[in-house]
């Protein structure tokens, strides 16, 4: 079972403020302080040494893994990158053998998961995730790693996290143009999640409540980050908008996004909130029953107005050009994107692709 809301009661309610249950195999839980636990939490997976993930900067200082996890702490790797680089997974990997660890630890965004999922298919061991961005990565069983051929992604049980624990006191310190633009592709996966074929119902219940969440509390996170409520209600949001994106398959916009990303180097979320108005006004007229209810949660009738207009009060105002892609690439990046089959509501040329890229340009 996998009943949608966490203990949402009703629109006054932004969001629950803790809870701990079990999500389709994977045990969340989710409260400030949470991280206390995670000593607990490995107690119960039946790990002795934890291998510690994540990107240089602030993350591994706001889990102080030495003081947390004390002997359990087996190692240490910070150099988690965007895309998950082959050669990153291999050091990691080394190192993670190294350490003769039995479990890993992935803290911070969707780069260090990332990393977290790929020691986890190499070796078998159990990954634990502390998310402290709003990429939703930590729901997915959703791989990817990149190349000198690009990035290829895939789905693997084996790179599910066993347990997400979700402390929100951790996201204070995410700046507020890294919340905004991971916010909005937390509002990508759900938005994807509403019009993809053979959404249940259940994973339709679970996107619009994500889309309510992260629409009402990301402009006032960018305001003040330090707001518990509305943190709160954005992190909710972002696990709903992982769980959706894990059970739905992703259409047109986030094949943009892998290809920016993975061949032209656009950066991840920026990319994602950037994209996504112009990819929601070329589906709008294949997906009525999402457009209806999107309309509605925002209050607006034109919904790819409403999420430009989102941007805009989260401070997004870049354009593809801005995010490093050049205007001798959009026709290679067209023809890639096109080239390979993936499920949307309305069939894409590499002429609709194009036309979109320049909507964004
Ligand atoms: P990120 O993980 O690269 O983090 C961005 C920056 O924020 C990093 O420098 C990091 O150190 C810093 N940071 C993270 N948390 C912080 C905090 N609380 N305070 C201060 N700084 C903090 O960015 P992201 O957008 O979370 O992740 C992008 C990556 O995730 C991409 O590689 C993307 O492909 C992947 N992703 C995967 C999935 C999936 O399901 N597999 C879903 C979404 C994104």
């Amino acid at each position: 079972m996998n009943n949608v809301t966490p203990g949402m009661s009703g629109d006054d309610e932004l969001s629950p403020a803790r809870f701990n249950r079990d999500v389709s195999g994977t045990r969340v839980a989710f409260g400030p302080g949470a991280v206390g636990e995670l000593p607990l939490r490995l107690e119960a997976i039946g790990s002795r040494r934890a291998f510690v993930v994540t990107t240089g900067g602030r993350s591994a200082a706001l889990l102080a893994p030495e003081a947390l996890l004390a002997d359990r702490l087996a190692g240490l790797f910070e150099g988690a990158r965007e895309h998950v680089p082959v050669a990153t997974v291999a050091a990691a990997l080394e190192r993670f053998r190294a350490a003769r660890a039995d479990a890993c630890v992935a803290v911070g965004g969707g780069s260090a998961i990332g990393l977290g999922k790929a020691i986890a298919r190499a070796t078998g061991a159990p990954l634990v995730a502390v998310p402290t961005t709003y990429s939703g990565s930590e729901m997915t069983s959703i791989w990817g790693e990149t190349d000198a051929q690009g990035k290829r992604t895939g789905r693997d049980p084996r790179a599910k996290p066993s347990v997400v624990v979700y402390d929100v006191t951790l996201t204070f310190d995410l700046p507020a143009a890294m919340s905004a633009a991971s916010g909005m592709n937390a509002m990508a996966h759900a938005v994807e999640a509403m019009y993809a074929a053979g959404v249940s119902d259940d994973s339709w219940a679970t996107a619009v409540e994500a889309v309510r969440l992260l629409a009402r509390s990301l402009p006032a996170v960018v305001q003040n980050g330090r707001d518990l409520r509305v943190r709160t209600a954005a992190l909710a949001g972002a696990h709903l908008a992982g769980r959706a994106l894990e059970e739905t398959s992703m259409g047109l916009h986030h094949r943009i996004c892998h290809v920016l990303g993975g061949t032209f180097g656009l950066p991840h979320a920026r990319t994602h909130a950037v994209v996504l108005p112009h990819v929601v006004a070329f589906n709008a007229p294949a997906a009525p029953k999402a457009m209806t209810r999107l309309a509605d949660l925002f209050m607006k009738p034109d919904v790819a107005g409403a999420l430009a207009a989102l941007d805009r009060a989260v401070g997004i105002h870049s354009t593809l050009r801005d995010l490093g892609l050049r205007a001798e690439d959009v026709e290679r990046a067209a023809e890639e994107i096109a080239a390979k089959p993936y499920a949307n509501p309305r069939p894409a040329t590499k002429d609709d692709v194009r036309a979109v890229l320049m909507a964004a340009f």
